[in-house]
C-alpha cells in the first residue's frame, strides 16, 4: 500500500480518455488499494485513476454512509451510467483542485453498471451525493473536470463547516 501523488488541474493527463481494463492484474489490484488509501488520506469521497496518473477506467467512491453498500467503498472498473433521472444542483469539489468548490448540476438519480475488483459485473442505483460522486468520477475517465460545467465562480472552501444551521444556505440552489 502506498499513497500516490494526486495530479492537479492543468496536468494534461487529466484531459485524456482512459483505456478499458480487460483483466485485474496484480498491478491493477495494487493501484486500487493505493487509490483507496490516497482517497481516504485526502478526505475525498471519490478518486479516479487518471488523478493518480494512470489512464485506466477505474474509480473508487465512498460517500461515508454506513447504510450504502454496507459502508464499503465502491470499486468501479469500466463503469457506465445506464439510467439517469432528475437533477440536483449543488456544491462540488475535486481532489485535483484542492480547497475549491463550485456549483454543478448533475442527475438526481443514476444507475451504473461496472465491474468490481474480481471483474464481477454489478449494477448500483444511487441518488443525491452518491449519484453526484459517480457522475463526477466517471467524467474523469473521459478527461473531464467539473470546472468545464461549473455554474458561476469556483470559490475557496472553508475547512470545516462549524455550524449546521448554515446548511440552510443550500436552499438557494436552483433545482
Ligand atoms: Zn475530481
Amino acid at each position: 500500500m502506498a499513497l500516490r501523488e494526486i495530479r492537479e488541474l492543468g496536468d494534461p493527463i487529466l484531459e485524456k480518455a482512459c483505456r478499458e481494463v480487460k483483466e485485474v492484474t496484480p498491478r491493477i489490484r495494487e493501484l486500487i488499494t493505493d487509490m483507496l488509501e490516497t482517497m481516504y488520506e485526502a478526505n475525498g469521497v471519490g478518486l479516479a485513476a487518471p488523478q493518480v496518473g494512470v489512464l485506466r477506467r477505474i474509480c473508487v467512491v465512498d460517500v461515508g454512509d454506513e447504510n450504502i453498500h454496507d459502508g464499503e467503498p465502491f470499486i468501479l472498473i469500466n463503469p457506465v451510467i445506464i439510467e439517469q433521472s432528475g437533477s440536483q444542483t449543488g456544491e462540488e469539489g475535486c481532489l485535483s483542485l484542492p480547497g475549491k468548490a463550485g456549483k454543478v448540476t448533475r442527475p438526481e438519480k443514476v444507475k451504473i453498471r461496472a465491474f468490481d475488483e474480481n471483474m464481477e459485473e454489478y449494477e448500483a442505483e444511487a441518488e443525491g451525493l452518491l449519484a453526484r460522486a459517480f457522475c463526477h468520477e466517471l467524467d474523469h475517465l473521459d478527461g473531464h473536470m467539473y470546472t468545464e460545467i461549473v455554474e458561476g465562480p469556483i470559490h475557496d472552501v472553508e475547512h470545516e463547516e462549524e455550524n449546521d444551521e448554515e446548511n440552510g444556505e443550500e436552499t438557494d440552489e436552483e433545482e
